[in-house]
């Protein structure tokens, strides 16, 4: 008879093995999960390559993460100085108060809301709770690509369906992909195009899915673009989990806090591989976030303005670029993307990274309009091949 892996608890296992996924593998996923590598490899401030921002200058431009350079708003602050007094205490209150906070927003029953410190980790859980070598991970081209992270993990094949010609996600070839995928992820508006997929085509998407397999659809740019979220299909009942997070619009990327949206027999296969209390100055700012009336509206308002004003510059000078309605685009470089980055960097100016699908595009952010206007003087430099002194 096996005995337990001492790393994975009895539940785990007994998931894994119902995934088919073999006991040899056990250890390699305890090792992954110990090892905190979607925290460390599989999350956006990895990925945007934090390691090249090694004495980056206090001035410097940082257009590289999809950040909100506005922070958190005065109420969250607020309420994050009344938690801070008794952050002796595990505060579990302001978890609970903060499920019920969304529950309310999106009309769902606080069953369907589950708790996260960010998006990060219930789309990696997502992955380890639904494919398995044989249930594949379906995903865009070019994508977000943390869930990748975790399905490399457990061995279960990474399948990248390319974005269509309009950059909507190609909902009927990913329906198709395979009949056995897991988990089918679709990121509305997109990282990294900032392109939206159309509300139909998703609650098609969510109407066609392969049996077993689950909608992870993620919405952490959804309030940025002003399109529709996708709350009615977790009321339905379907296969879909919803992914928000308090990072972007809210400006709480450090903060930390988001939530996963679901039925709850889903959300309960997800939250087998979370544990431990959530943080409760991202719980309480979050909570006090939902609370503002104007915020979102007023920040995205603010974020399109200064998106606008730097798209309508690179059309003036002949640079093509990507429409987003996010607080990212790509610019198409008349060289490759990682020169054109390289040669920013020498101006104080640290942008996004290159998807190897895309090679002569690079992801930049939407930054303050001091920290455009700077972009933009850096970017007609680099483009005439002239260095900065950096
Ligand atoms: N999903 C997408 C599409 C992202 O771009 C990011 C971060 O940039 C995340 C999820 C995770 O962010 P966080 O863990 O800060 O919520």
């Amino acid at each position: 008879m096996h005995q337990p892996h001492a790393s994975l608890t009895v539940p785990q296992q007994a998931h894994l093995a119902g995934q088919g996924v073999t006991r040899r593998d056990f250890a390699r996923i305890a090792a992954f999960l110990a090892s905190g590598t979607w925290l460390t490899l599989g999350s956006e401030p990895a990925l945007a390559q934090l390691s090249q921002l090694k004495g980056m200058a206090p001035d410097a431009v940082r257009i590289n993460a999809n950040e909100n350079p506005l922070g958190p708003c005065a109420e969250a602050l607020d309420a994050v100085h009344k938690a801070l007094a008794n952050a002796g205490r595990y505060q579990f209150d302001l978890t609970d108060a903060f499920k019920q906070a969304m529950a309310a927003h999106d009309g769902l029953p606080v069953e369907s809301v589950q708790a996260y410190a960010g998006s990060s980790a219930p789309l990696h859980q997502a992955v380890l709770a639904f494919c398995s070598p044989s249930r594949p991970f379906v995903t865009a081209d070019p994508g977000y690509e943390a869930g990748e992270v975790a399905a490399k993990a457990l061995n279960a094949k990474v399948i990248r369906v390319p974005l269509k010609a309009d950059f909507s996600h190609d909902v009927k070839a990913m329906a198709a992909a395979d009949p056995n995928a897991g988990l089918i992820y679709l990121c509305n508006p997109n990282n990294p195009t900032g392109t939206l997929t159309p509300h139909a085509d998703i609650v098609w998407l969510a109407d066609h899915l392969p049996k077993g397999c689950v909608l992870l659809l993620d919405e952490a740019y959804i309030h940025v673009s002003g399109a529709p979220m996708a709350s009615a299909l977790v009321k339905a009942g379907k296969d879909v989990v919803i992914l928000r997070t308090f990072s972007k619009i809210y400006g709480m990327a450090g903060l930390r806090a988001g939530a996963a949206l679901g039925r709850p027999d889903l959300l309960t296969k997800i939250a087998l591989w979370s544990a431990g209390p959530l943080p409760s100055l991202g719980m309480a700012a979050a909570t006090a976030s939902l609370q503002v009336a104007d915020l979102v509206a007023k920040r995205r308002q603010l974020i399109t303005e200064i998106r606008e004003d730097t798209l309508h510059f690179l059309r003036a000078h002949g640079v093509e670029y990507v429409p987003s309605v996010s607080n990212c685009f790509m610019v198409k470089t008349p060289r490759p993307g990682p020169d054109v980055i390289a040669a920013l960097r020498t101006h104080n100016v640290y942008i996004g990274r290159v998807w190897p699908s895309w090679p002569n595009h690079v992801r930049v952010s939407v930054g303050t309009a001091a920290d455009m206007a700077k972009f933009q003087v850096a970017l007609l430099q680099v483009l005439q091949g002239n260095a900065g002194p950096g």
